[in-house]
């Protein structure tokens, strides 16, 4: 296993993050639990601060929020200079809440609802990233209405196919995002939008989810320059922002080789300028908008073995007290992951086994055939790289509680997520009046 950020192994053989032993963190918190390390996840900020605001200026980050958002997420996102993009009310909502500035946010989504839209415009977010016809429509009303001018980029289908799973590809012609290139759609709906109550700033394109091949962006770099070109030509509106999405790929397991965030940096802006420049365009404004890549190596998962059991010569199963509920990854995309026990931090990891969760569904499994020291109950497992799309996407199924999450830092923690209660899951049950009255039960009696 690859220790990342701030985790090392203190005197007593436990691991510890941000200077805090993770067996006090359990006890003192509970698990499983979130646990966030605030030093790492600035530093991955300041990287991609400096490696494309600090080195080009003309350039601007964005951490994709449904990686992971909560109020306290946002108020470092600001401090550390980036922008925010959200793809819905409620994590606009957050945003807000967390007084976030709002001219740093872009919106985007394939589907907003007329009620997030005006959320947003009221609001005065940085940018719309318009993803329809249907859309550009609902915009153009709304503007007439609030009497604004919309700032807006257009999300476009490059055709792009990044080499990554299937249900995280979104840049190739058959996506359910943006207006398709190739057919003529994304110039008509940049001809529309001329014509419409809003002010094109650029285009957008995300071509997908964990990459590693850098060439992949370079690919989109080229066609979306072309792209511009041919607005230039077309329309004569020159484009001042280009969007190139997230997608960024991070280490979760052996054979994950991630680049480094300044090559990626270079290589992206580097190809934007030399098109630009070969094509006598404005060099456009650059933005990124990495989610997985800053918030996940910051964040592991801290578990509670519970029941090992072993089926000779089949598999040995260490189940654990989350699951599929907090980290639905493995289950969806065949995610794979290392993990290490904490409180064993030192031994040797030779066993193979299989880490299972409490639900029922035998999918529910969090890692298959991995290295472990001896498990037994009571010992405490930790999975890094959890930090992205672990706790966004949790459910409560089998109402199994969602966990909380803390930030560590020098040896201190502080909690940004309560974990959930039995009282929070029955909040929104609602029992109707004929129901209320606890009446006579009549049963047939059995056997
Ligand atoms: C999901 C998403 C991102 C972030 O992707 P990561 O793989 O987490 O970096 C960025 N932009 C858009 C439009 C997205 O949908």
């Amino acid at each position: 296993m690859k220790f990342q950020g701030t985790m090392n192994i203190n005197a007593k053989e436990h691991l510890e993050i941000g200077g805090c032993d993770t067996v006090e963190l359990a006890q003192q918190f509970g698990t499983p639990l979130y646990i966030y390390d605030e030093a790492k996840l600035r530093k991955t900020c300041q990287e991609y601060y400096n490696s494309f605001v600090g080195k080009y200026g003309n350039a601007m980050v964005l951490y994709a929020s449904k990686a992971f958002l909560t109020t306290a997420i946002c108020r470092i996102m600001e401090q550390e200079g980036l922008g925010l993009d959200v793809v819905s009310g409620g994590e606009l909502y957050t945003v807000l809440r967390a007084e976030f500035p709002t001219e740093r946010v872009y919106f985007h989504g394939n589907n907003k609802t007329y009620e997030e839209l005006r959320m947003a415009l009221q609001n005065d977010v940085g940018r719309i990233v318009v993803d329809n016809f249907y859309e550009l429509e609902l915009i153009d009303s709304l503007a007439r209405e609030l009497q604004c001018i919309p700032e807006i980029l257009l999300r476009i289908t490059p055709g792009v196919e990044a080499h990554t799973h299937e249900y995280i590809k979104t840049g190739q012609i058959d996506s359910k995002f943006g207006f398709t290139l190739s057919n003529g759609q994304a110039m008509e709906a940049i001809k529309a939008a001329k014509e419409k109550h809003v002010a094109v700033r650029g285009v957008h394109c995300h071509i997908g989810s964990q990459i590693f091949e850098l060439d992949s962006y370079v690919h989109a770099v080229d066609i979306m320059m072309n792209f511009l070109f041919d607005i230039k030509r077309q329309t004569g509106l020159a484009i001042e922002e280009l969007n190139l999405g997230g997608g960024f790929g991070i280490y979760y397991s052996e054979g994950d080789e991630p680049a480094s965030v300044e090559e990626y940096a270079d290589l992206v802006m580097g190809r934007v300028y030399e098109k630009a420049d070969e094509y006598h365009l404005l060099r456009p404004r650059v933005l990124v908008e990495p989610g997985r890549s800053i918030i996940g190596p910051a964040g592991s998962t801290l578990y509670t073995i519970g029941s090992v059991k072993e089926i000779p010569n089949v598999r040995k199963y260490v189940a654990v007290d989350g699951g599929m509920t907090d980290n639905i990854r493995p289950a969806l995309y065949q995610a794979k992951y290392e993990a290490i026990i904490a409180n064993k931090a030192n031994q040797d990891r030779n066993d193979t086994v299989s880490i299972t969760g409490k639900c029922c569904e035998s999918g529910d499994m969090l890692a298959w055939d991995t290295k472990l020291p001896e498990a037994e109950a009571g010992d405490l497992l930790l999975m890094p790289a959890t930090g992205a799309y672990g706790y966004t996407m949790a459910s409560n199924y089998n109402r199994l509680t969602k966990p909380g999450a803390i930030l560590v830092k020098d040896g201190e923690a502080q909690l940004i997520l309560k974990p959930e209660t039995y009282e929070d899951l029955i909040r929104n049950d609602v029992m109707p009046d004929e129901l209320s009255k606890k009446q006579p039960v009549r049963l047939k009696s059995i056997g």
